[in-house]
């Protein structure tokens, strides 16, 4: 007997829906797409697919800490909520902070902000959606009076273009891609551009890609105002009608971009493939522009949303099947915490601190006379605060902000200086967990229950599959017994998640009367069975819309005080930061196909592990020359603000004077991985989000004087401190290794590495000469060990030894073979992961497109299966068939 549950991934805005099989010893979990999910249909990507695998109770955190001594619930709550009130009493509410994230449950979001805001009544409570999304939320605002998304995903196959700015969907919105590569594929005739400094894999499916100037956005949207004006191709009847504001948006574009090849000089494109896109533009009725971080992390981010909006008023493309302006959210709750007051300028229910009626309106909703009267300070000067010792006291929930703040070597600072730091987390040991006084075991994402929303404001129901594991419970009951043992026992007696989403309704519609976008007063006075059973479903949810909405905005009436919807005049402005002769190169970051965040559950995962396995840098073949780095080697990176190492990697995908690395390592996988370390803390003024797509840096090659790896069955306690990663694999760990001392005996090295007795036998080989050393452990024939070092840097590739560990027992020419790291005669390495859900590598995929003579990814997918079941690495595999039927072709 098992039971079925629909669920939603806990990773990226697409919000999928899941159907997990758990079987009825619940030790078994099966995960598979929902099929009636209107995000997905059935579709998963590497990441949903891999769920099963992160479902471990090692690591977790299973009880209360208060000081590392394990606490009960009881004394851990009381004692947080009596440290609260005490640094209140003595320096004000404004001396206490909560930090929160896209990961929480709308549930969790809105009784954090309600404790903070409504009774602590300090507008302190920011989140990690700040670092994500808050450009669009403040461009949203400005344009249509409130923070609508006005379309759904359902417009992708309805449009006849699709323009993604400073996304690669491709790897971070894998579902939503897949169906836009599936609608291309129905209907060749749909043109897809792709506007990114980066060649990024979504390109695989573009028509048209435009490698503009990191930072020139603005310029490329007022220069499509302009040609469209220009053109003839504004709408001037809906300019007239519905807007506000046009003349002043279209002067400000004319006085900045002169001319189209002007605005592609500025933005260091190719003029007529500029001129190609504003043609298409101008031409295409149904378009869409989804855009992401590329354009929110910008200390421009407001203005390039309002100038991408813009374009779309002009044309009147707005409300319609198949057009409009669209940001993808990076977080599965996102938009919940939008809904419910997350970011610090917020109230709740869509309400906000610069209108004095909302303020009135929730505490009169609340019944509190102590809320907040003005925001509070948002991500980076939140932590800021807690650096200068104004803030005491901040409360840290299901994020990593050691990682993933900029300027990260000053946040560790700041909490370690800190008087008090509660964390609330499913994991032990973060970077951040690591510098918590108190530590509170919240439930993980099979164990919750309660409600999310997506990218296209469809909230679905996570539920729980599996029973909690230790002592970990809801966050909005840790919250809610909190805030009733610091006096507020009334407005925090929920018992369940259903009573705060039945409140959380109910204040949506409070004195709305439709001057509020955020509606789900339908759901105000649901049953529990109702909300067990809710089905996804887009808001608004009222009288007006008891089944939802598609889209906002056909009627033409906007949310601002004359009800059209403003223009906003760009005038574009460079970066804060910009390269010198000290730090020349522009450093971009961003996400991976296969990991999410800091890796609190992906690296969990050993097939997630094995795409990209270390921290790297992309750089363009010239720059690499320029700055004597080669391919593989390592890279030092160094910043005003910080430094990391990486594993270079030259590509031509890569603009000149850009660098990329991706945003996932932390400590507990690399010694020096964390990206957070070298961004700079720049904000955008309005919605002071973060520039973590532009930081100057400077990258030099990192020599050391050996190299060298691991494969070992246990996880090791390094004592090497030089360079270090932890990569997690099927029965084994790797560690990838580098340092700048010679140790004088390597054998003993070696041992301490490896946690390995003097008298265990081993296979050794070691070469004095050369410098080399290697050694291999085999228990009752089956691998345990091995250990590889070089001083020529020559060491074999790791997946053919990797794959020993899940044999049962290794034969004698594999045996023989161990300590040369390459397959005896007659076996095969399979490369580099390409397809982590059917494991199939780069070398099994050139050799089978050479010897099969295939040519399209599909024939691919009918040979090795590779592809075929998520997709996410179709883009990989279309790279490796150009580049092998090229080099096939030559003469
Ligand atoms: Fe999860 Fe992938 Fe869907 Fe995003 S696209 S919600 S990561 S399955």
């Amino acid at each position: 007997m098992s039971d079925t549950i629909q669920t939603t991934c806990p990773y990226c805005g697409v919000g999928c829906g899941i159907s997990a099989t758990v079987d009825k010893t619940h030790s078994h979990v099966t995960i598979a797409g929902d099929k009636n999910h209107p995000a997905n249909f059935g579709r998963l990507c590497s990441k949903g697919f891999a769920l099963a695998e992160t479902l471990e109770v090692n690591g977790r955190l299973l009880q209360p800490q208060l000081f590392g001594q394990t606490s009960t619930w009881s004394n851990a709550l009381d004692w947080v909520a009596q440290a609260f009130l005490k640094v209140i009493e003595q320096h004000g509410p404004e001396a206490v902070a909560l930090y929160g994230s896209g990961q929480l449950l709308t549930e969790d979001y809105y009784v954090a902000n309600k404790l903070m805001k409504g009774f602590i009544g300090s507008g302190n409570m920011d989140t990690n959606s700040r670092l994500c999304m808050s450009s669009s939320v403040a461009g949203h605002k400005r344009a249509f009076g409130a923070d609508t998304v006005p379309g759904c995903y359902a417009d992708v196959e309805l449009a006849d273009m699709i323009v993604f700015i400073g996304s690669n969907a491709a790897w971070c919105h894998p579902v939503i891609f897949q169906r836009i590569r599936a609608a291309k594929e129905a209907r060749p005739a749909l043109k897809i551009v792709v506007i990114d400094p980066r060649k990024t894999a979504s390109c695989a499916i573009a028509d048209l890609h435009l490698p503009l100037a990191a930072g020139s956005d603005t310029l490329l949207f007022n220069g499509l105002l302009a040609y469209l004006a220009d053109h003839d191709a504004v709408d001037s009847a809906y300019i007239d009608q519905q807007t506000e504001g046009f003349s002043a948006a279209l002067n400000s574009a004319l006085a900045t971009t002169q001319s189209t090849e002007h605005v592609a000089a500025q933005c260091q494109i190719n003029s007529e493939d500029l001129q190609q896109f504003y043609q298409w533009f101008a031409q295409t009725n149904k378009t869409m522009s989804l855009y992401s971080q590329g354009v929110n992390q910008s200390t421009s981010g407001t203005d390039k949303v309002n100038a991408i909006i813009n374009c779309h008023l002009a044309t009147g493309r707005i409300g319609q099947p198949g057009m409009g302006p669209f940001s993808l959210t990076g977080q599965p709750n996102a938009m919940g915490g939008r809904e419910v007051g997350g970011l610090s300028h917020q109230l709740a229910a869509h309400m906000d601190f610069s209108k004095p009626d909302d303020i009135q309106r929730v505490a009169q909703f609340w019944s509190s006379d102590r809320i907040a009267q003005q925001p509070g300070l948002p991500a980076v000067e939140l932590f800021d605060a807690i650096y200068d010792g104004r803030i005491k006291a901040v409360w840290i929930m299901g994020t990593n902000p050691v990682v993933s703040l900029p300027n990260a070597d000053k946040v560790k600072q700041a909490l370690q200086r800190c008087e008090l730091v509660i964390v609330s987390d499913c994991i032990a040991h973060t970077d951040t967990t690591a510098l918590a006084h108190v530590l509170l075991p919240a439930q993980a994402w099979s164990e919750k229950t309660g409600t999310v929303t997506n990218s296209e404001r469809r909230i679905s129901r996570q539920r729980r599959l599996l029973t909690p594991a230790g002592e970990a419970m809801p966050d909005w009951w840790i919250i809610s017994q909190v805030a009733q043992r610091m006096g507020f026992e009334q407005a925090f007696a929920y018992q369940t998640a259903a009573d705060i989403f039945r409140e959380h309704a109910a204040l949506s519609g409070y004195e709305n009367n439709g001057t509020r976008d955020f509606d789900i007063s339908a759901f105000a006075d649901m049953s529990d069975t109702d909300y067990e059973q809710l089905v996804p479903i887009q808001w608004p949810v009222n009288a007006s819309h008891p089944h939802g909405k598609a889209r906002f905005f056909a009627d033409g009436k906007f949310y601002t005080p004359s009800g059209k919807a403003h223009f906003i005049a760009i005038t574009p402005k460079p970066p804060q930061h910009l390269p010198d002769a000290q730090y020349p190169l522009i450093l971009n970051t961003g996400r991976l196909r296969d990991q999410w965040h800091t890796m609190t559950r992906t690296a969990i995962a050993a097939k997630l592990n094995q795409h990209k396995p270390e921290p790297f840098v992309e750089i363009h073949p010239q720059d690499a020359k320029q700055y004597h780095l080669t391919h593989n080697g390592l890279a030092h990176i160094n910043s005003r603000w910080g430094a990391m190492l990486a594993r270079v990697q030259i590509t031509d995908t890569q603009k000149r004077g850009n660098l990329f690395v991706p945003m996932h390592w932390t400590a507990q996988y690399a010694s020096h991985g964390r990206m957070g370390s070298l961004v700079n803390p720049a904000v955008d003024a309005l919605s002071k989000q973060p520039e973590s797509k532009y930081t100057p840096v400077h990258i030099s090659p990192y020599q050391p004087q050996w190299v060298g790896f691991i494969l070992s069955r246990k996880a090791l306690s390094l004592n090497h401190k030089d360079y270090w990663v932890k990569i997690k694999g099927e029965q084994f760990y790797r560690y990838e290794l580098a340092g700048h001392d010679l140790p004088e005996h390597w054998p003993s090295w070696a041992q301490q590495q490896l946690g390995r007795l003097s008298s265990t036998p081993c296979l050794e080989y070691q070469d004095y000469h050369l410098g080399n050393y290697r050694t291999a452990q085999v228990i009752k024939q089956r691998l345990e060990s091995v250990l590889f070092i070089s001083r020529q840097k020559d060491l074999p590739e790791r997946t053919w030894l990797s794959g020993l560990f899940s044999k049962p027992q290794l034969d004698d020419d594999e045996h023989r073979a161990l300590l040369t790291g390459c397959p005896p005669l007659g076996k095969v390495d399979v490369g580099t992961m390409v397809c982590a859900c059917f494991r199939v590598g780069e070398k099994t995929l050139v050799n089978a497109i050479k010897e099969q003579g295939l040519t399209t990814a599909a024939a691919v997918g009918q040979c090795l299966k590779a592809g075929t079941n998520c997709g996410s690495c179709v883009p990989e595999i279309n790279v490796l068939l150009k580049r092998t039927l090229s080099v096939k072709t030559l003469p």
